[in-house]
């Protein structure tokens, strides 16, 4: 028998469980005695520094240990319910007072052990008001058998028809069992641990249950930390090695023909992120492998400019680049940034979207499927429509904002045999980056090129409305354009957010003698694109939207973002926003208008700088991992002990290792690895990565 099965036998089996409870175990998320013994107390209750009931004076803030000797509800003349419990120890006894809770008579009882911390007063002699309490034992129950070795009592999330002390009683009886049966998973040698400064996976689950001090807990979390975060990167790197070496890559030349002329011919010089960026792609390019990159860079960055050197690579070696955009007017975009930058070498950029029809689509067709067109820019439908290429080599795909579920299917279906590169405008963390794309390699620009002028930013009340919108008036009337968002119109919240429509009307008449155009999500798709085009085209000078879909929109002669009912949205979308404008050479300004009485801390950061990546670590604070991964990726890893802020170490530890085991022994056939195939089965099934979807 596998020695580790046990731990995955129904939690119904285990000692003072049974089927009743086994049920509302499940509704915690226990199920087997494994998941028992990872269902860890939420917090700890420090009775190492327990006060004997004697010594107390008034005055004092003190922590007491007693039993309730009696207890009661007292109406006071102001007619407020005050319950009271008299806790008495071996050296005394106090009354306790929670005035305006007589509820807790229900839940305190005579005989319990309480632990009790809180302020002493004199009223009618010493008294304490706790301010928070907890039953550690019943009347029947001994202390000694609350289950703590110490005086650092654990406190397990509990559910209803299951209290914390229940819990806790069945985890302590069934402790020395599932401990000895835990240790036998030990995945970390000695001298790993070691590095790390953790201990064994047994010393972790037996401190964090019954810790002798609260100095231990936190060394035992990371342990368990470090395990969740090692298991991630080790699933993502074998994903890694599936799409490098699943299917035979290309050995670009380094010849440097095109790509050495085009960087000779640009009017500046790469910044040193662009130059550590290019230079780890041209190696990827060079090796084997296919190349399986993930290009993030705040707007403006420079992302682009990597983008014409990898394809242009591919060109010098006679293969064929694609570019795929979201969407038409990025594809029109990134076809017309292109064609300017590669004239310089000569090579003239084809596009295929949906609007290239007749006798064009035809020739752009022929010529990619006799390799004549180098350099092909499109939408998602040019891999999706099986277009075929002649000499396939690279795949680039622009995502801007969102790299998700969806857009892993489509680097799945377009990098069957080429390299491929994916850019994204959106900065995350580091840490958050290694989680959700392990998988993939990362490059990051995360520097502007100089020069650059920063939006200047204000966070804005309804008082400063007329004063903005006349700035903006200003601004229009100079020749620029600008921008209104609101957030989503939906119907059960007109009354609560301003409708963009009625908003829209308004300004047509605020800013009468110029063009103000109006996009929603309700708009027909064929509609947005014309009013786009319109704006884009510069007929339109101020936009009214409610969408942020053209998030990678260029306008350089936009001057003014308003971003209407600002806390609606998030960081990293706010800073979206104002990435649409700043593009040109002229000064450009942003305003986030609050509805509230105060502005958020959000918006107070958002306009405290420009820095993407400082902003998404400021994101990552305010609002945590869980919130973050959700929004970015349905199906994310729930991470239950690691917590990406306090264990960045933990993390690049595990991805370093977990690359180096991938690299040596993919298969994990190895005897010393042969515990983490085992333990990949059981945390994530038959799933080769975590994104494969249906
Ligand atoms: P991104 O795609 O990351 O938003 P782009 O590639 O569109 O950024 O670059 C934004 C602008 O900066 C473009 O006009 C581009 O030509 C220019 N640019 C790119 N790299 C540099 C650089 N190293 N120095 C100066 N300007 C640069
Ligand atoms: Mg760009």
């Amino acid at each position: 028998m596998e020695p580790n099965t046990s731990l995955y036998r129904p939690v119904q089996y285990l000692k003072g469980v049974g089927p009743r409870r086994a049920e509302t175990l499940t509704r915690l998320g226990i199920r087997s005695a494994f998941d028992l013994l990872l269902h860890l107390p939420h917090r700890y209750e420090d009775a190492t520094t327990v006060a004997s009931i004697s010594s107390l004076e008034p005055g004092d803030e003190a922590t007491i240990i007693g039993r309730v000797v009696s207890k009661g509800v007292i109406r006071t003349r102001r007619s407020l319910r005050v319950f009271h419990a008299v806790l008495r120890d071996d050296t005394g006894q106090v009354e306790c007072a929670w005035p305006g809770r007589p509820w807790l008579d229900r839940s305190i009882r005579r005989g319990q052990l309480l632990l009790a911390t809180g302020p002493v007063r004199f009223y009618h002699g010493r008294q304490m008001q706790p301010r928070e309490h907890t039953v550690l034992a019943e009347e029947d129950e001994l202390e000694g058998e609350t289950g703590s070795s110490g005086r650092v009592f654990p406190v397990y999330p509990a559910t209803e028809g299951l209290s914390h002390r229940q819990i806790r009683a069945i985890i302590q009886e069934n402790l020395p069992r599932l401990l000895r049966d835990a240790s036998g998973r030990e995945a970390f040698d000695a001298r790993w641990r070691a590095e790390l400064g953790v201990p064994g996976l047994r010393d972790a689950l037996a401190t964090l249950h019954g810790p002798s001090s609260l100095s231990e807990v936190e060394p035992a979390r990371r342990r368990l930390a470090y395990e969740e975060l090692f298991y991630l990167q080790l699933l993502h790197s074998r994903a890694r090695h599936r799409h490098r070496l699943a299917q035979q890559g290309i050995r670009f030349s380094g010849a440097r023909v095109l790509t050495g002329k085009f960087l000779a011919g640009l009017p500046f010089r790469l910044t040193a992120a662009q130059q550590r960026a290019w230079g780890e792609i041209e190696a990827d390019m060079e090796q084997e492998p296919r190349m399986y990159r993930l290009l993030q860079g705040d707007v403006g960055s420079g992302k682009t400019v990597i983008a014409a050197l990898a394809m242009l690579k591919a060109a010098e070696n006679g293969r064929q680049a694609a570019l795929m955009a979201p969407t038409e007017l990025l594809a029109e975009q990134h076809h017309r940034t292109l064609s300017e930058l590669m004239k310089s070498v000569g090579i003239r950029p084809r596009i295929l979207t949906g609007s290239v029809t007749g006798s064009r689509r035809e020739s752009a067709l022929s010529e990619i499927e006799s390799g004549e067109a180098a350099v092909v820019v499109g939408t998602h439908a040019l891999i999706q429509d099986a277009v075929r290429f002649g000499a396939p080599g690279l795949v680039v795909i622009d995502e801007q904002h969102r790299f998700g579920v969806e857009q892993r299917r489509t680097l799945r279906e377009a990098g069957e045999s080429t390299d491929a590169l994916v850019m994204s405008a959106t900065p995350i963390p580091r840490s958050m980056a290694l989680t959700l794309y392990g998988d993939l390699d990362l490059s990051v620009l995360d520097e502007l090129p100089p020069g650059r002028t920063p939006v200047k930013t204000g966070v804005r009340g309804e008082r400063s409305r007329e004063a903005a919108f006349d700035f903006l008036e200003g601004q229009l009337e100079q020749g620029r354009q600008g921008y209104i968002v609101y957030p989503l119109i939906d119907e059960s919240e007109v009354l609560d957010v301003k409708a963009a429509t009625l908003m829209h009307e308004r300004l047509v008449e605020r800013f009468s003698g110029l063009e103000v155009g109006l996009i929603h999500g309700r708009l027909a798709a064929a509609e947005k694109e014309r009013v786009m085009r319109r704006f884009v085209g510069g007929e339109v000078q101020l936009l009214v939207s409610t969408t942020v879909i053209e998030v990678g929109i260029d306008v350089p002669n936009a001057t003014v973002m308003f971003i209407e009912d600002a806390e609606r949205f998030g960081l990293a979308q706010l800073h979206q926003l104002r990435g649409r404008v700043g593009r040109g050479q002229h000064a450009s300004y942003c305003a986030a208008f609050y509805s509230g009485k105060e502005p958020p801390e959000r918006l107070e950061i958002f306009a405290g700088t420009t820095d993407g990546f400082e902003l998404a670590r400021a994101d990552l604070r305010l609002r945590g991992q869980g919130n973050l991964f959700g929004e970015r990726q349905h199906g994310a890893p729930e991470l239950r002990f690691a917590d990406l802020e306090k264990d960045a170490d933990l993390l690049e530890h595990a991805w370093r290792r977990a690359r180096e085991i991938v690299e040596e022994d993919p298969e994990l056939r190895a005897r010393p690895h042969r515990p983490f195939a085992r333990e990949l089965a059981e945390r994530y099934g038959r799933r080769e990565s975590l994104y494969e979807v249906g």
